[in-house]
């Protein structure tokens, strides 16, 4: 059976438990990269129509509230289940709108279910504190509330994953939710959404709008009722929405931009170190936000390293993602080639040696081969910018100091990683670089039990763990006096 006519393929937003079009019948092509064939249409949905459905989903969220949270625990688990039922058919359909190789795509599927399940733990276990009192004759209580309506704006690089881990905490939390996903993967959010329904989670509690991002961004920050936006997608955008929901003082998370510096030290285990830099600097085709972007390799092991690196690159395949074989499929757009070609003709241009792949041709439509460069310095884009593509500029450095100054030299604080079998360092450099997240001796960090998110312009609030349930909720700080 094509996955077009699966239950959970829609063409339509999902807004208070009904399947609409835009009341001006506009509509946007969604593109496979792999074939440039138009594979469906969505609704570019006008703001007079997001209006409605605001006022619909704070009334959803009304009741939701008052639901017991095992009850809303259920009904997450109940969606989780579905999920993972349907998992080779949302993993196609994720591959036909996104590229990635068919492995990732379920992989991904199985990643972003797993963030509805430890919320759906999580929903049960949203304590408060009692205090010490603040007065003899006076006794503290700390509850913790719904933040109220929430907005998601994601992006393309993940479309599920990116959506769960923001709506599994704001239904966990009592909240209902309004997803705006990127215009280039609709279809799997708006599968998410269908199977949210068959679930059984109530209407307008999950909705989900595709349209025009600053359009409906504009409407989701500048309506009060609108109480909590989590954006994820480049930091130029979240920077304008931070401005944007500073109007009504909404709760922000932002995830944004990164340029992870991945650091071989002379005592690192190397094979370890060139598989955690192919996972870490490959996975969908180098277009995440936590891919290694800088990698320092030290002079005692840079020529080995490269040679190795450079083994491992060039068997990687490409090809279409629905193949088995394929493991780096299409980036999303020209605009994406064109900015990885960029930045490895500057680094040509200053000094760098091409080890293998190079810049794309005209011909090569959205298909990148892997690419290395050696001798990158800091003079080079590529030490600046993120590639948000496959190709990995590989730096030589001498001492500890100054690689640490290096990696933190960047405006950008998401993730980093590091090899090295020694503890001490692994303490001491784990501590000094500046990022939310830090891999030791592994490429691949993301976990739903894991706090997600990074600091100065690469964004601020965690997803998924313990922690990323408080995005979703507010203190409140009760004062009892007793006579
Ligand atoms: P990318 O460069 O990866 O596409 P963006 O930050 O532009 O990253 O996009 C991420 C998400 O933000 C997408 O859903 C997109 O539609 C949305 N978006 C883009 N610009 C705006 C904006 N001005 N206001 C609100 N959302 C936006």
């Amino acid at each position: 059976m094509s996955v077009f006519n699966a239950s959970f393929f829609r063409q339509q937003c999902y807004i208070n438990g009904h399947w609409v079009d835009a009341s001006d019948q506009q509509v946007a092509d969604v593109v496979d990269p792999a074939s440039a064939e138009i594979i469906a249409q969505v609704p570019m949905l006008p703001a007079k129509d997001l209006e409605g459905c605001i006022v619909s989903a704070e009334q959803a969220g009304q009741q939701w509230k008052q639901q017991s949270a095992t009850q809303r625990s259920q009904l997450l688990k109940k969606w989780h289940q579905l999920i993972l039922e349907n998992q080779a058919g949302l993993a196609e359909l994720m591959t036909r709108e996104q590229g990635k190789p068919l492995s990732e795509a379920i992989g991904e599927i199985a990643y972003a279910a797993s963030y509805i399940e430890w919320f759906a733990e999580e929903a049960v276990r949203m304590h408060g504190d009692t205090l010490t009192g603040p007065g003899q004759h006076k006794r503290g209580l700390v509850i913790r509330q719904p933040v109220g309506l929430c907005a998601a704006i994601t992006p393309w690089n993940f479309p599920a994953a990116m959506l769960t881990r923001k709506i599994a905490p704001a239904l966990a939390a009592g909240c209902s939710i309004i997803v705006k996903p990127a215009l280039e993967t609709p279809l799997s959010a708006l599968a998410l959404a269908a199977l949210a329904d068959e679930a059984g989670i109530p209407a307008g509690v999950l909705n989900v709008v595709t349209g025009d991002g600053p359009a409906l961004g504009k409407v989701l920050t500048q309506n009060e009722r609108v109480r909590k936006l989590s954006f994820t997608g480049s930091t130029q955008t979240g920077s304008l929405l931070m401005a944007a929901s500073a109007r009504h003082v909404q709760k922000i998370s932002l995830e944004l931009g990164g340029n992870a510096p991945f650091i071989v030290f002379a005592d690192a285990d190397l094979e370890r170190a060139v598989q955690g830099a192919i996972d870490s600097k490959f996975r969908n085709a180098g277009q995440t936000c936590v891919c290694a972007n800088r990698i320092y390799v030290h002079e005692s092991l840079y020529d080995a390293f490269l040679q190795r690196f450079q083994q491992a690159t060039q068997q990687l395949i490409v090809g279409n993602g629905l193949l088995p074989e394929s493991q780096i499929g299409p980036l999303i757009n020209q605009q994406a080639v064109h900015k990885v070609n960029q930045q490895i003709e500057d680094a040509l241009a200053k000094g760098a040696r091409l080890v293998c792949g190079g810049p794309a041709s005209a011909s090569d439509g959205l298909w990148f081969t892997p690419t290395i460069l050696a001798d990158a310095t800091s003079a080079m884009r590529c030490a600046h910018e993120e590639t948000f593509g496959p190709m990995a500029p590989v730096f030589k450095f001498t001492d500890e100091h100054e690689v640490i100054s290096q990696a933190n030299a960047t405006p950008f604080g998401l993730a980093a990683y590091f090899y090295t079998q020694n503890i001490d360092r692994m303490w001491r450099v784990a501590e000094q670089l500046e990022v939310g997240m830090v891999g030791v001796n592994t490429g691949i960090i993301s976990s739903a039990s894991a706090p997600f998110g990074g600091i100065k312009s690469s964004g601020t609030g965690r997803e998924g763990s313990r922690f990323g349930l408080d995005e979703y909720t507010e203190l409140k700080y009760i004062c009892l006096e007793l006579e």
